[in-house]
C-alpha cells in the first residue's frame, strides 16, 4: 500500500484550507508558503494544510 500511501500524499499536500472561511484550494505548496494564494472567497492569504484524519 506505499504506492497508494505516496500518491494520497502528493494529492493532499497539495490541497489548503483558507483558515477563515475554509475554502479548499489546490495549489502548489510553493506558492502558499510565498503567501502568492488569495482565498477567491474572502481574500485571506493564510491557508493551512488539509489533513486526512483517519
Ligand atoms: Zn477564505
Amino acid at each position: 500500500m506505499a504506492k497508494f500511501e505516496a500518491t494520497a500524499n502528493r494529492i493532499f499536500n497539495r490541497v489548503f484550507v483558507c483558515r477563515r472561511c475554509k475554502t479548499k484550494t489546490r495549489v502548489d505548496i510553493k506558492k502558499v508558503l510565498a503567501k502568492a494564494v488569495v482565498c477567491k472567497k474572502c481574500g485571506m492569504k493564510n491557508f493551512r494544510p488539509i489533513k486526512k484524519t483517519k
